[in-house]
């Protein structure tokens, strides 16, 4: 927790209550929609709306403190930032899950045969987990 202290000051966002409820929120989850988020906040925060908690969660995503996680035909969900990383997805329960895979050569050929210069190179594969199958 004192390292989100730090990183919000860092910042400059002010360090208040609610700010910390939500990081340690997602920081639990792992991966949590914004609406997931909200259900939970409120428990603490009773009062928070959700024009708040979307303010928030922007400022964070915006420094740098929280990642959004784009999900195909879903809503986005929200980590804490650490290492990049790929993610998947079950179709059947809606998991999601880190999956720690370099991407590194698959972005280079991409580059080299299309021109392109990636900077975004966010992968998320989709199917069924060992659970549902
Ligand atoms: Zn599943
Ligand atoms: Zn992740």
């Amino acid at each position: 927790m004192n390292d989100y202290i730090h990183k919000l000051k860092e910042h400059n966002l002010k360090v208040t209550p609610q700010r910390l409820g939500i990081l340690s929120i997602i920081q639990k989850s792992g991966h949590i929609s914004i609406e997931e988020l909200y259900v939970a906040v409120r428990r603490d925060f009773s009062t928070i709306s959700l024009a708040t908690l979307y303010k928030n969660i922007n400022f964070m995503v915006e420094v740098n403190l929280l990642k959004e996680v784009k999900i195909p035909n879903g809503k986005s969900k929200y980590e804490i930032v650490k290492e990049e990383h790929s993610h998947m997805i079950c179709k059947k329960c809606s998991k999601l899950e880190d999956l720690e895979l370099s991407l590194q050569s698959v972005v280079q050929t991409a580059s080299k045969k299309s021109g392109y210069l990636f900077d975004d190179n966010a992968l998320v594969l989709s199917g069924i987990c060992p659970q549902c199958q």
